[in-house]
């Protein structure tokens, strides 16, 4: 459950940096919001297994909400940032 007093660490992109860096932070007294463009995690070292046609494209594509379905700390938008404004401390997205 998110809370209001907790501080806000806003994750912009479910790749591998920001998988690890989700989860790292599990126990971490934040609440997590993850920003990504898509809704899924790609795993990018099997995309040329995709290519060749040796497995469908949805063996590397992973939803972003499952990996994280039992952790109570996180959030996920689906957007895409188009600006950051760090002495604002300000993420703008396209919504
Ligand atoms: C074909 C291929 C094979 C590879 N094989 C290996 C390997 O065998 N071993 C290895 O160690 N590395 C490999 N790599 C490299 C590895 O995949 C990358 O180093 C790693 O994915 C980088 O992680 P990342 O979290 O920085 O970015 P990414 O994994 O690229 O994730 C970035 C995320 O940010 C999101 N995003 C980007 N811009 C925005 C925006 N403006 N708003 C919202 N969301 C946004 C994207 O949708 C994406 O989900 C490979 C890469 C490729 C392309």
């Amino acid at each position: 459950m998110h809370n209001e007093k907790k501080p806000k660490v806003v994750i912009i992109g479910g790749g591998f940096g920001g998988i690890e860096l989700g989860k790292s932070l599990k126990n971490a007294p934040v609440d997590i919001l993850m920003l990504d463009k898509h809704n899924h995690h790609t795993f990018q070292p099997l995309l040329y297994q995709v290519a060749i046609g040796a497995i469908e494209a949805d063996s590397v594509g992973f939803p972003i909400r499952r990996i994280f379905t039992k952790q109570e700390n996180f959030k996920f938008l689906l957007t895409e940032v188009t600006r950051i404004h760090p002495s604002e401390n300000k993420v703008i997205t396209a919504n």
